[in-house]
């Protein structure tokens, strides 16, 4: 009974990619995208917000590997890699894969889980939901409302207002600074 017992927990904490972990290794880093990919992708815009739908294989050619592997193929970067996931600049967070808006830093919020932690969307139409039961749990995963692409799941011990906890993988969000985004909106609307 006990090593059932012992075997459930075991198997829960390795399966449960997205749940809390106590250990903290800062030491790996992931590299954030680097703005060439950004250059070979003809779907991304931080203004545009027409859906994107496109085949397997043209993601493949666009996207680099980590990020293919995230959005497109629901994989889960290592905890604890991002280096979004302590970050506190101010500024927006896109979606790495085609830029449409997602998280505003100001619901970005120190959650020990590993991955960049959000309690609040920027809008109700740049996520999507899904039922996931995958790997034996139920749990509820959040895609990018423009390119529907893979970000992460969606957890009901979050802080006030919302109580959500977004968990997003880093590999898959791009980040802009407010002055810079400021400076890009006035350009885009001085055209
Ligand atoms: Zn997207």
């Amino acid at each position: 009974m006990k090593f059932t017992f012992f075997y459930s927990v075991l198997i829960l904490c390795t399966l449960s990619v997205q749940g809390c972990y106590s250990q903290n290794n800062k030491s790996v880093k992931q590299s954030v995208m680097d703005s060439s990919t950004k250059k070979k992708n003809p779907v991304y815009s931080n203004t545009d917000s027409t859906k994107v739908v496109l085949a397997d294989e043209e993601w493949k050619k666009i996207l680099s590997p980590e990020v293919y592997n995230v959005a497109r193929q629901k994989g889960t970067e290592r905890p604890y890699t991002s280096a979004f996931e302590h970050s506190t600049e101010i500024g927006t967070y896109y979606c790495a894969v085609c830029g449409n808006a997602l998280f505003k830093s100001d619901t970005k919020f120190e959650s020990g889980c590993g991955w960049p932690s959000f309690y609040e969307p920027i809008s109700k139409g740049s996520i999507i939901y899904a039922k996931d039961n995958t790997y034996g749990m139920s749990r509820t995963e959040v895609m990018c409302g423009r390119c529907k692409s893979h970000l992460g799941h969606v957890f009901d011990d979050g802080p006030p207002p919302t109580g959500l906890r977004y968990c997003i993988n880093g590999v898959v969000l791009d980040f802009t600074k407010a002055q810079e985004a400021e400076k890009k909106y006035n350009t885009e609307n001085n055209k």
